[in-house]
């Protein structure tokens, strides 16, 4: 059951092979089982999940089933889902339980999917690893020594490790492409605007943007037709009529013109990345596309202004958690100030604290209009570099990260190193493009490698079905960690 894709979980719990909690019991035993070595779940509320699986099995007798009915998605703690501790990985939140639903999660909830648990995740989802958690590092499920990228990295790993079918996340700067790269599975980010942020806790709201992660395209179209929605509660949320995300997956993809930017394969990427994803290239050549090459000038600007304009949007969204409302407050304080101060102190890992204090800085008087409109006008730059290219190819291909996934604590010293994880990832967030990430080979250690695609606005359904043919002429993104059955 575990190994199964969305469609036949689909299929199966349509044809009565087996209902939704024989299906979410078999979940919840794998994550009982196999949790403690990966840490992919903050929480779990085994009861609950099965309450929804049981009112999933009623709709589908009533004949009321939708595609994922009664299937378990894990959720990225960064959703509020009403009476689930929501914590963001985040010590100021760990005794926050929402009252609310996000919009995606309303949805999933209406589609009569089941809340498997919330998945752990770097700190407020800033961080590439999923170490900067409150609740301990997430392992790679391919070797437990390693990250399993982030900061979806508890979504990423439960999928990679059949603990949960698919799972939802977010990605402001890669958190969904990225981890799906390093996990060997596959994550998109959808156009910005096309999934609502309304409950989904802000870290960057012009950047921020939830999506699917699964086990093939095919089955993040599924998941991406629940998601997707106007929503008037997010102020840029689209109104836009609803698509099928999955009416070009059977489309051939002869004669398409695929866009390589040379940025994108220039020094600095491992060279066994480069290989594999040369390798994917030339397969979609088989398939009858074609190649031209391109340029993204101002692509090597991303990092930069990724950490000039995320950590800005970061300080002001962050000012909330004061220890007043809701949240972690001090034990211990001599007058108001200080509760703030100690709360915050106290609340806050080392790197929320370090984008609070970049993000104060890039903002404050005298140095905004050298950094943050600076960043603002080089982000517009490498929007223009992108519809240049559009007018040459209809989509973009590279690697997802530079490098496969690396040993637990080697970057946490150095922030620096870690911010350069996010240099293929960054673009796409920085113009609002949707992204995605499909398996496409391994490294000379085992360790998957992520092949990235970049599509135009709203290019989404188009994307899927690039990979989907990809998918069916390959197998990477069937490959299984190590151990796991
Ligand atoms: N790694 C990036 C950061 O640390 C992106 C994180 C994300 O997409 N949420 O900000």
């Amino acid at each position: 059951m575990h190994n199964a894709t969305l469609k036949s979980l689909s299929a199966s719990l349509s044809a009565r092979a087996f209902s939704s909690v024989e299906l979410t019991r078999h979940f919840v035993n794998r994550i009982n089982q196999l949790n403690p070595k990966y840490n992919c779940f903050i929480t779990l509320d085994p009861e609950r999940s099965l309450k929804q699986a049981e009112a999933a099995d009623r709709m589908r007798s009533a004949g009321r089933g939708q595609p994922l009915t009664g299937i378990p998605i894990a959720q990225k703690d960064i959703f509020c889902a009403q009476g689930w501790l929501t914590t963001c990985g985040s010590k100021i939140l760990s005794n926050f339980t929402s009252p609310y639903d996000a919009h995606v999660v309303e949805r999933l909830n209406a589609a009569g999917a089941v809340t498997l648990g919330k998945t752990n995740m770097d700190e407020f989802a800033m961080g590439s690893s999923s170490e900067t958690s409150y609740y301990g590092p997430v392992r790679n499920p391919w070797d437990v020594d390693k990250v399993p990228g982030g900061s979806s990295g508890g979504s990423a790993a439960a999928v990679a490790a059949r603990l949960a079918p698919s799972a939802i996340g977010t990605d402001t700067g890669g958190s969904i492409r990225q981890p799906a790269a390093l996990s060997g599975i596959c994550g998109l980010k959808p156009t910005y605007g096309v999934v609502s942020r309304y409950g989904m806790i802000a870290f960057a709201s012009s950047l921020d943007q939830g999506g699917p992660l699964g086990r093939s395209a095919e089955d993040l179209a599924l998941l991406l037709n629940v998601m997707a929605g106007f929503d008037p509660r997010d102020s840029t949320s689209l109104e836009r009529e609803w698509e099928d995300y999955t009416r070009e997956l059977g489309k051939a993809v002869k004669g398409l013109k695929i866009g390589l930017p040379e940025e994108f394969f220039a020094k600095g990427a491992a060279p066994d990345v480069v290989r594999a994803v040369e390798t994917a290239v030339g397969e979609f050549r088989k398939l009858g596309c074609e190649t031209v090459e391109v340029g993204l000038p101002n692509m090597k600007l991303s990092v930069p202004v990724y950490y000039v304009l995320a950590p800005a949007e970061a300080s002001s969204n962050l000012a909330r958690y004061d220890g007043v409302r809701y949240g972690y407050r001090a034990p211990e304080y001599a007058d108001l100030p200080d509760m703030y101060k100690k709360s915050r102190a106290q609340g806050f890992g080392p790197e929320v604290k370090r984008r609070i204090l970049i993000g104060t800085y890039v903002l404050s008087h005298g140095y905004y209009d050298a950094y943050y409109i600076q960043a603002q006008r080089v982000r517009r730059l490498i929007a223009r570099d992108f519809a240049e290219v559009f007018k040459r190819c209809d989509v973009i291909m590279g690697p997802t990260s530079p490098t496969t996934a690396f040993r637990i604590g080697e970057k946490m010293g150095d922030p620096v190193q870690m911010y350069l994880n996010d240099i293929y990832t960054t673009p796409a967030n920085l113009a609002g493009l949707p992204g995605l990430s499909i398996p496409c080979g391994f490294d000379g250690k085992g360790l998957p490698v992520g092949l990235q695609m970049i599509g135009n606005y709203f290019g989404e359904a188009k994307m899927l079905g690039i990979a989907h043919q990809f998918q069916q002429a390959t197998d990477w993104h069937q490959r299984m960690p190590p151990g796991i059955q």
